[in-house]
């Protein structure tokens, strides 16, 4: 969120005419992404001459370009420039394996006894799953979809993991543990309409499990057989 600007005086507008991008064209184009598209608009500057450069605005990616560059070129420049600016702040929106390692200690020791997980990270391989727990290992795994989850629902998810730490059924005593998070039904209720919205907007997720979305993420290593 940008701060308030001040009323522009008369001594601004000129100067602010000399650096503002003089924009001949504007429109906006498609871009997929690993999960929906979205709406890039491309704005062909006459006063830039060199580089492009993309911000945010309202939520949407903006990329202004210089007016040299051919159609072909700007999509491509534009489309290249919003996804990494996406990636960016979908990172910088729910962190690193490492700010989520230490998001997990805190709700461990807020909620959960303070039980220590050895491993957790997003993972893109979990088209089904919210989160999965090998409870041997210690070792958590949360689908890379939740990057665009609230923050509380994220947490909600881990809690559901790391309390498998402790109890590795869906028995009674694993619910009374989940439900020390306060929003924890809420948050399958969230969860619930995010995979109805999102297979009803053309990205299915696949069968979902007969049991709701927690009903089977519990992994150990296949027996020993020799
Ligand atoms: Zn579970």
């Amino acid at each position: 969120m940008s701060p308030a600007r001040r009323p522009a005086r008369a001594s601004d507008v000129s100067s602010a005419r000399r650096r503002a991008p003089r924009i001949q064209l504007a429109y906006s184009i498609p871009v997929p992404l690993r999960h929906g598209v979205a709406s890039v608009e491309i704005r062909v500057s006459t006063r830039r001459r060199k580089s492009s450069q993309a911000h945010l605005e309202a939520g949407k990616v903006v990329v202004v370009v210089p007016g040299h560059l051919s159609v072909a070129e700007r999509e491509e420049v534009a489309a290249r420039l919003a996804l990494r600016m996406l990636d960016h702040s979908a990172r910088r929106a729910v962190g690193s394996d490492r700010e989520l390692e230490a998001r997990a200690r805190e709700l461990a020791d807020t909620y959960l006894d303070g039980v220590r997980p050895t491993s957790v990270r997003f993972v893109t391989n979990q088209a089904r799953r919210w989160g999965s727990c090998t409870p041997s290992a210690g070792t958590i795994r949360l689908s890379s979809r939740l990057r665009s989850v609230p923050p509380w629902v994220l947490d909600a998810v881990m809690v559901h993991e790391l309390a498998h730490l402790l109890e590795p059924s869906h028995s009674a005593r694993f619910k009374a543990l989940c439900a020390r998070y306060p929003r924890h039904a809420e948050a399958d209720a969230y969860l619930l309409g995010f995979e109805h919205g999102a297979s009803t907007a053309g990205m299915p997720l696949g069968p979902l499990p007969a049991e709701g979305w927690s009903s089977d993420d519990v992994e150990e290593p296949a027996p020993d057989l020799r």
